[in-house]
């Protein structure tokens, strides 16, 4: 046994840590997700099937390559406090586990061929700063490093604050996040295909004002990923 796994070990007896899903101990190997609740997540599999319901949602909005979510969120899944301790109680690195285990299982399948730049959606400045990360780059950085593929957080800005979108109706939550994206710098993704990475996929109002500002910007094509489907 390493003296790093010997150290590890020791912490392990003094801070047990805890499956995020079922609450349950976890073994030297897992991380966040214990075997049990990694086999059991309700698995999209939407890399597999082509015009899946992601898809869909962009059809006659923006051009989209391939589409796709890890896991269903539904209200009152065990599974939601995944996204839950990544985005409300600071643990960042559940975003990098999950974007690995992601990217590991979609890479045979040729998901992520072809693709030149991992965009997070970016978060507003303030927001950035008052949750101290902006937990889809963390998820992207997870696919990058399984899949070579760099992250670029340069390329495309928030530039509108809007945070409370949970009471409007679908129609204003599209019409809401229009403009809300910048491209600032388009040479850098020109003629290239984006990946777009995002914690939830809600109503897509999001992804798709994001894909709009690099597609009417510059010549790309767009993909998109997300961690969690609602
Ligand atoms: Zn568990």
């Amino acid at each position: 046994m390493s003296i790093k796994s010997c150290i590890d070990a020791f912490f392990n007896l003094l801070f047990p840590r805890s499956c995020v899903v079922c609450g349950g101990c976890l073994v030297r190997g897992e991380e966040y997700v214990c075997t049990v609740c990694n086999s059991r997540m309700p698995r999209t599999n939407y890399h597999l099937l082509p015009d899946n319901e992601i898809e869909k949602r962009f059809w006659g909005k923006s051009r989209v390559e391939r589409a796709t979510s890890y896991f269903f969120y539904t209200k009152g899944s065990d599974y939601r406090h995944i996204l839950y301790q990544l985005k409300y109680k600071g643990s960042k690195e559940i975003g990098e586990v999950m974007g690995r285990y992601m990217a590991k299982e979609l890479l045979s399948s040729g998901f992520f061929q072809g693709i030149d730049f991992i965009v997070p959606v970016p978060l507003h400045p303030k927001k950035k700063k008052s949750r101290g990360y902006n937990q889809s780059e963390w998820i992207a950085l997870g696919i990058s490093h399984v899949t070579g593929i760099p992250v670029d957080t340069e390329t495309l800005i928030r530039v509108v604050a809007n945070n409370t979108q949970t009471r409007k109706s679908v129609f204003e939550r599209w019409e809401n996040v229009q403009h809300v994206f910048q491209v600032v710098c388009p040479e850098n993704i020109k003629g290239k295909h984006v990946l777009i990475v995002d914690d939830v996929l809600t109503t897509g109002a999001t992804i798709l004002s994001c894909a709009t500002a690099l597609t009417k910007s510059t010549n790309v094509k767009v993909s998109i990923i997300a961690l969690a489907v609602a």
